[in-house]
C-alpha cells in the first residue's frame, strides 16, 4: 500500500510536500482559509503500518504561537475516539517532528483531540430531544451555518457559556460536554441550586465555520471572533453580532468564554481587570469564582496565567471584556492547555477531551457556591 496522507474531510489541515518515504515525510500546516494564523493541524495518515515515520511540519517557526511547539507532544488516534500523545515528538530547528510507527494501517495525528460538526450535531440532538433542553437558533455563521445556544434553568440569574470563539481551541467544546452533561443529568445540590436559582445560555460552537475549515483562530472571513465584540459587522462577523444582539436580550450576570492556550501547561482563568470603572464588586466576584473553582477541581489553579491589564487598557474587542463593561458583570476567559497540566502531568494522554470535560463538570459547583452575590 502506498503511503497517502489527506486532511480533506471535517476540520482537516495539512498541506503535504513530501511523502514518498516513511523516514522523510515532509509536511506544512496551511493558514486558516482566509487569514495568516496557522498552528492546528489534523491528517490521515495510510499505508504505513509497521514503518518508523518521521514527518516534519516543516513551517512550525512561523505560526501564531511558535512557542507553544516546546514540550509539545503530537496526539494520535486509530479510531478518533481514543487520542494517545506521541512522545517522540520533538521540536528541533523550529520546525515540529513527529516520529511514529504506526500499529494500523490508517492512523490520524492533530494538535488536540478534534470535536467535529457531527458530534456538535449529535450532542445538541441529545440535549435537546433525550432531554427537553431549549434551545434557539440566535444567528448564523458566514457560511449560514446555525449558532445553537441551549437554555437551561428556572431563576433569575442570568449566565452565558460560550466556547470555540477560536475554532481550533477544541478543548472548548470538550470542556461543553462536561459542564452540559451534568447539567442535565446530575441530581445533586450544586446543580439544582444552579438551575433553580439561575437562566443559562450556552453557545458550545461560537465559530462553526472556522471549526470546519480546520482553522486556528478566524472565522470563514478572516475574522478573529475575539477581537470583534462591538466592533463586528453583519458582513465580517455575524457570529458575535447575533451573540451580542442575543445577550441584550437577556444581559449576563456572569459570563464564561472557554478557550485553549498554546503555550502554558496550566489552566486558568483571565479577568477584566483592564476595563474602564472595573468596580470593586467586579474584583470580589472575580476572587471568590476562583477561589470556588480551585475548590471544586483540582486541575484548575490561579498561580500561571496572563498577566493582568492595568486599569483602562484592556482590549475592549474581547468578549471578557466588552461583556464587563457593558453588562456590568462578572467576565471572564477560561483557558486550557493543548499540552498538559503540568501540576498534574499524564503522560499518556496529556491534557485530554475526558480531563476537559471534568473541568467544565467542575464549573456547575463554582457557579452554585458564588451564585447569591452576583
Ligand atoms: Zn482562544
Amino acid at each position: 500500500m502506498t503511503l497517502m496522507i489527506n486532511s480533506a474531510f471535517d476540520g482537516g489541515n495539512i498541506d503535504v510536500r513530501k511523502a514518498e518515504e516513511a523516514g522523510d515525510i515532509r509536511l506544512a500546516i496551511r493558514k486558516d482559509n482566509a487569514s495568516d494564523f496557522y498552528q492546528w493541524f489534523y491528517y490521515r495518515l495510510t499505508g504505513a503500518k509497521g514503518q518508523n515515520c518521521r514527518m516534519v511540519l516543516e513551517n512550525t517557526k512561523d505560526s501564531a504561537f511558535a512557542s507553544g511547539w516546546e514540550d509539545y507532544k503530537a496526539c494520535a488516534s486509530y479510531d478518533r475516539k481514543n487520542w494517545f500523545r506521541v512522545e517522540t515528538t520533538k521540536y528541533e530547528n523550529d520546525q515540529l517532528i513527529i516520529e511514529h510507527t504506526p500499529e494500523q494501517d490508517s492512523i490520524y495525528y492533530a494538535y488536540f483531540a478534534p470535536y467535529s460538526a457531527e458530534r456538535h450535531h449529535d450532542r445538541i440532538a441529545h440535549y435537546t430531544g433525550d432531554h427537553g433542553v431549549s434551545m434557539k437558533v440566535i444567528g448564523h455563521s458566514v457560511e449560514g451555518q446555525t449558532l445553537d445556544c441551549l437554555e437551561m434553568g428556572e431563576g433569575e440569574t442570568t449566565i452565558w457559556v460560550i466556547a470555540r470563539q477560536h475554532p481550533g481551541e477544541t478543548m472548548a467544546e470538550w470542556w461543553m460536554d462536561g459542564f452540559i452533561s451534568r447539567l442535565i443529568e446530575a441530581k445533586d445540590e450544586a446543580t439544582k441550586t444552579l438551575l433553580k436559582k439561575a437562566k443559562l445560555f450556552i453557545v458550545p460552537n461560537m465559530n462553526p465555520d472556522g471549526s470546519t475549515h480546520g482553522n486556528l483562530r478566524t472565522n470563514a472571513k478572516g475574522a478573529n471572533l475575539n477581537r470583534e465584540w462591538g466592533v463586528a459587522t453583519k458582513e465580517s462577523c455575524p457570529e458575535v453580532l447575533a451573540t451580542i444582539a442575543a445577550m441584550d436580550k437577556n444581559p449576563p450576570r456572569l459570563c464564561l468564554d472557554v478557550h485553549g492556550d498554546e503555550n502554558l501547561p496550566y489552566n486558568f482563568i483571565a479577568g477584566a481587570e483592564g476595563i474602564p470603572g472595573y468596580t470593586d464588586k467586579q474584583a470580589k466576584n472575580l476572587e471568590d469564582f476562583l477561589t470556588a473553582y480551585k475548590k471544586a477541581s483540582p486541575d484548575f489553579q490561579t498561580e500561571h496565567g496572563y498577566p493582568t491589564s492595568k486599569p483602562g487598557e484592556g482590549n475592549l474587542t474581547m468578549c471578557t471584556n466588552f461583556t464587563a463593561h457593558r453588562y456590568d458583570c462578572l467576565s471572564m476567559t477560561l483557558e486550557m492547555p493543548f499540552k498538559d497540566n503540568a501540576d498534574r502531568p499524564d503522560k499518556a494522554v496529556g491534557w485530554s477531551p475526558e480531563r476537559c470535560a471534568e473541568l467544565g463538570n467542575a464549573a456547575v459547583e463554582a457557579m452554585a457556591e458564588m451564585l447569591d452575590q452576583l
